[in-house]
């Protein structure tokens, strides 16, 4: 099992080798498009990726494409009101509209895996049109790269994240495409329980450990592993102790998470056993009621 940081720039790895982090399973890049009310420059996102590639001596960087819309709103990006955003123009949406943008994005994450093992990830990609405009975008922007001679990696991992329900079910289709899946289940969760993971009045029925959640999980790690591809989790499910033996018995191979819960999930993981980590995943899938898993997995921990 890969554990890895979920970073929102450079800085936050700071500090953070007494942790163990070694990789970046996600890098949002949001926080460029934040700063100012013009578009950043490749070179100020291309200084920005090699910043964290070249704090992690060698270890993967996953930069992921913008994701802009759903609660995150940006001076330099114009978005249209909605009255559900997080079901409305978001992420690649985005991306895929403003051509130039999304280049410009592509081209310096291409850059900066010239060294160190750079991997770019697609937010919110919903089937297989998504990934394969998404592709051609990155094919457009090698082909202007190669045309001018600049220095970048012709074959880094491209991967998607799974957080649409839609990607669940075509995850065999994509699986064979991409060279990665790693599962989104904050937004995933939200999608699967139609729970707005930011409405508290629905709170409750906002479940991270939802037997739903864990059934999804499943279907992507299978149909990844039969295409040879390997899955992360980079939500937050990742980082939760009680769900990490499950996600372990569910064959997941990566779990990326804020740099300050490494610590405990590393106990947990090097405390679980094989045997134990595969009961639990059975348990998971066959659970109908979220509460009775819940409690299960949490007995589980508390024993460790
Ligand atoms: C997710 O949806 O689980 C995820 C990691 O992406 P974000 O939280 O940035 O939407
Ligand atoms: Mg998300």
């Amino acid at each position: 099992m890969t554990l890895s940081a979920n970073i929102g720039s450079p800085e936050d790895l700071d500090g953070t080798e007494e942790l163990g982090v070694k990789s970046v399973g996600l890098f949002r890049t949001e926080f460029l498009f934040m700063k100012s009310a013009r578009l950043p420059t490749e070179e100020e996102q291309y200084t920005a990726y090699c910043k964290a590639r070249d704090k992690l001596s060698g270890g993967m960087l996953i930069i992921r494409t913008l994701d802009a819309g759903g609660d995150k709103s940006f001076p330099s990006i114009q978005l249209p009101k909605e009255a559900n955003p997080f079901l409305g123009y978001r992420a690649l949406r985005v991306s895929l509209d403003r051509e130039e943008m999304f280049r410009t994005q592509l081209r310096a994450a291409l850059r900066a895996s010239a060294s160190g093992d750079v991997r770019i990830m697609f937010p919110m990609v919903c089937g297989m049109e998504d990934w394969t405009r998404a592709r051609a975008a990155l094919d457009a922007a090698r082909a202007e790269l190669a045309a001018q001679g600049e220095a970048f990696n012709a074959r880094p991992q491209v991967g998607i994240m799974v957080e649409i329900p839609s990607a669940v079910f075509m995850a065999e289709e994509l699986a064979r495409e991409v060279d990665f899946m790693s599962i989104g289940t904050n937004d995933l969760t939200q999608y699967l329980l139609a729970a707005d993971r930011l409405n508290e009045n629905v709170a409750e029925y906002y479940k991270p450990y939802h037997p739903a959640v864990f059934r999804a999980i499943h279907q992507v790690v299978e149909a990844a592993h039969r295409h040879g591809k390997w899955v992360g989790i980079c939500g937050e499910l990742a980082g939760m102790p009680p769900a990490i033996p499950v996600l372990i018995g569910l064959g997941v191979d990566e779990l990326s998470m804020s740099p300050r819960s490494l610590p405990e999930a590393r106990h947990v993981v090097l405390s679980t056993s094989s045997a134990e980590a595969k009961g639990l995943a059975a348990k998971a899938l066959q659970e109908k009621d979220a509460g009775t898993l819940e409690a299960e997995m949490r007995r589980y921990i508390a024993k460790e």
